[in-house]
């Protein structure tokens, strides 16, 4: 019987990532969750839902009521959208998937608020994966403290993968679609990974610049335990958009981005993706 004991030793290091996810680690599921981690590694794809909003030209994001609000009454031309980060856990890290509006819920922030509910302490975040920088991704990639006023990334123990391109252009281009005082403190800190085009992450994560919804717009394939999640942010933001083909007035480049989506849209049925739906109210997470 030494192969359990083994498994189990092994397991003990990997709990750490796991804090607060008793489901997993409770009772007799846990020798099941040890063989399943190491014989067939299943990622687990957490979205995490800031809520509806709609947008307009005016770029303010307006908090919408699914229930009570009535749809009729948005400004003509206004969108309406979910906005949610993913929390991707894989047999390596901890991956969130861009941050979030940066919003406030009791003194938190929702993004840490929201990882907590789904089980995950925001200190064991390994990776944080940025696609772009507007303010509805990277609202929540830094914190200031209210005592010294100074920002921080807010994900304590993750490193940044950030297209350098995204970041000198989102400093230079700032309001209304970027922030720059909330992204300032990513330029200081040691925990960024500066990206320049396209490439693999620890052999497993494929991201590709696609530009097309801004300029250095970036995409990323997560590859674990047999499985494909596709992150295509911007580009590939609501189910509904993959099905028809339409040139969007907000794209820095709509022709190519309605190209990309018919692609992946092919290919992720051909190669048996999971889309990850940033932008979708009802659908955040596809199996095609
Ligand atoms: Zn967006």
């Amino acid at each position: 019987m030494r192969a359990p004991v083994l498994i189990f030793i092994w397991s003990k290091g990997k709990s750490a990532q796991w804090q607060g996810d008793d489901k997993v680690l409770k009772g007799g599921q846990l020798f099941y969750w040890c063989s399943w981690r190491i014989f067939a590694a299943v990622m687990t794809i957490i979205p995490l839902s800031e809520g509806a909003f709609t947008i307009d030209k005016s770029k303010v994001f307006v908090a919408f009521d699914k229930q009570a609000d009535d749809l009729q009454q948005r400004a003509t031309g206004s969108l309406l959208v979910e906005v949610q980060p993913f929390v991707v856990i894989t047999s390596e890290d901890v991956i969130l998937l861009d941050t979030g509006l940066g919003f406030q819920q009791d003194g938190d922030l929702q993004l840490h608020a929201n990882l907590k509910r789904a089980g995950v302490d925001p200190g064991s975040v390994t990776k944080v994966l940025m696609s772009h920088l507007h303010k509805d991704h990277a609202g929540g990639i830094s914190r200031r403290d209210p005592a010294t006023g100074r920002r921080t990334l807010s994900l304590p123990n993750a490193s940044y993968y950030i297209q350098r391109s995204e970041f000198e252009f989102a400093m230079q281009k700032g309001f209304p679609s970027y922030i720059p005082e909330e992204l300032e403190c990513i330029g200081l800190s040691p925990r960024v990974r500066w990206l320049e085009g396209d490439g693999v992450i620890d052999g497993y994560i494929k991201y590709e610049v696609t530009g097309a919804h801004c300029p250095f717009h970036q995409v990323f394939w997560i590859v674990d335990g047999g499985e494909t999640a596709f992150f295509g942010a911007d580009v590939a933001p609501q189910l509904q958009q993959m099905k028809s083909r339409f040139v969007a007035k907000y794209d820095v480049d709509g022709r190519l981005a309605m190209e990309l989506r018919g692609k992946w849209w092919q290919q992720g049925h051909d190669l048996k993706w999971t889309f990850l739906f940033y932008h979708d109210i009802n659908t955040p997470v596809f199996n095609p």
